[in-house]
């Protein structure tokens, strides 16, 4: 259940045994004014009739339900009702870098050998990249077929989350990854570095690869950012959120690819429990979302108040996150957030407008106005009103369709134009 719905159930909870308290008090005084037995019952009932527990019970239910399914026609799945509330009160999208913001499919730029020859270096990368799931490793793979390299069966292999990769190929112990990883080893010479700051500097992120001891050399992988990443952030922007980018990638590159979004805040270099951290982090200053697609984004998706997931992502991060994106655009997660505000804005008018409807209805089938201006309600209109109010508040749920589609980026809730 919504946190929101649970106030709704108060509500009604006190509302019945009010709504019966008034029968029972109309009923008497009416004994006593008119001492008809017939004419106070008939206003008694016609209080029980009028009254509407309904439209505040259908309030929130059914407008959970009609966000539900606008979201779902629209790719974006929402968990839990709760997700559907709270995603409309973010203040901070923290949002990962590789896969996320980018396409995800990123493929090799610069291949530079150093103590090995190209076909060595490409060949044990090729032995270590196969055991891996990370994108940079598939665009490895793609290079070394597109260059008819393969490698044998690795012996051992080891993930390195946010690192990299190690194993033994060939009874040498081998690994590739970030800069951190390979300074965890041995120590790389100013050439090399010279060569890491400028591949990262052009948005290019440099894996390096090494033996015991020795640097075999460096391969630089680049990924293009998604057509709409840019629009995405300036929307979100817009709508009062803090757009933070946290990679595990280096702060050159990111910076990079932050800039060319628009992102002013970016994390890097941070391994998978700290992105948790950082989340933790964030949420003292406001209520976090958590957008991402890796093994990586897990802890920080399911640490975060609300957890978005690309569908496109590892059955990992859906399965941490509440809310799934299945066209894995980064604007639909300004249009989740629109969705939920505005079935949050229409919980809200329901309840306002069940609230009213009984403020003037209940009075006015008690016969209060009857020695003023002798307004009466009979208990068959009192029913058809009372019919009314329910329909009304299910009818008011199109109001959440058409300002969600009003409101979202051009290319999301396209089917509802
Ligand atoms: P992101 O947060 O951008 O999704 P990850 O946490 O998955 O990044 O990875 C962080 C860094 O670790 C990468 O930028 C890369 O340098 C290194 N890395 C991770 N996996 C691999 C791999 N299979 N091969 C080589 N390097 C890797
Ligand atoms: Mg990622």
């Amino acid at each position: 259940k919504a946190p929101i719905a649970r106030i709704a159930d108060k509500v009604s909870g006190v509302f019945v045994p009010i709504v019966l308290l008034i029968a029972v008090v109309t009923f008497s005084i009416w004994m006593i004014l008119d001492k008809d037995i017939g004419f106070a019952l008939t206003k008694g009932v016609c209080v029980l009739v009028i009254s509407c527990p309904c439209a505040l019970g259908l309030a929130t239910p059914v407008a959970i339900m009609v966000g539900n399914g606008v979201g779902a026609r629209n790719g974006i799945l929402f968990k839990n009702a709760t997700a559907l509330e709270q995603a409309g009160k973010i203040k901070i999208a923290a949002i990962d870098k590789t896969g996320t913001i980018t396409e995800g499919n990123p493929s090799v730029t610069d291949i530079i050998p150093i103590s090995a020859e190209k076909n060595e270096l490409l060949e044990i990368a090729h032995a270590l990249e196969q055991n891996s799931e990370h994108p940079f490793a598939k665009a490895i793979l793609a290079e070394c077929e597109l260059k008819n390299i393969s490698s044998e069966k690795i012996d051992f292999f080891e993930n390195l989350p946010g690192a990299g990769v190690k194993g033994t190929y060939k009874n040498v112990n081998v690994f590739g990854g970030n800069i951190r990883l390979i300074e965890s080893q041995m120590k790389p010479d100013e050439k090399v570095k010279e060569s890491l700051d400028k591949l990262s500097k052009e948005g290019k992120t440099p894996l390096m690869f090494a033996k015991e001891g020795e640097i075999l050399g460096i391969i630089a992988v680049a990924d293009v950012v998604k057509a709409d990443s840019k629009d995405a952030i300036t929307k979100l922007k817009q709508m009062g959120i803090k757009p933070v980018m946290i990679t595990g990638d280096n702060i050159n590159t990111a910076t990079v690819i932050a800039r060319q979004v628009g992102i002013e805040n970016v994390i890097a270099d941070v391994l998978p429990d700290g992105k948790e951290q950082t989340i933790r982090e964030l949420k003292k200053a406001g209520i976090v979302m958590m957008v991402g697609d890796g093994i990586n984004d897990a802890p920080a998706l399911t640490s975060a108040d609300i957890g978005t997931a690309l569908g496109a992502g590892t059955d990992i991060a859906i399965d941490s996150a509440d809310i799934i994106l299945t066209k894995n655009s980064l604007s639909d997660v300004a249009s989740a957030i629109l969705l939920s505000r505005a079935v949050l804005r229409n919980i809200k008018e329901n309840l306002f407008w069940a609230f009213c409807y009984n403020v003037i209805g209940i009075p006015l089938a008690a016969g209060l106005w009857i020695p003023f201006t002798g307004w009466e309600l009979s208990p068959m209109f009192g029913a058809a009103a009372m019919s009314l109010s329910s329909f009304c508040v299910i009818t008011n749920e199109e109001a959440i369709n058409t300002e969600a589609a009003k409101k979202a980026p051009a290319r999301a809730f396209k089917a509802l134009r």
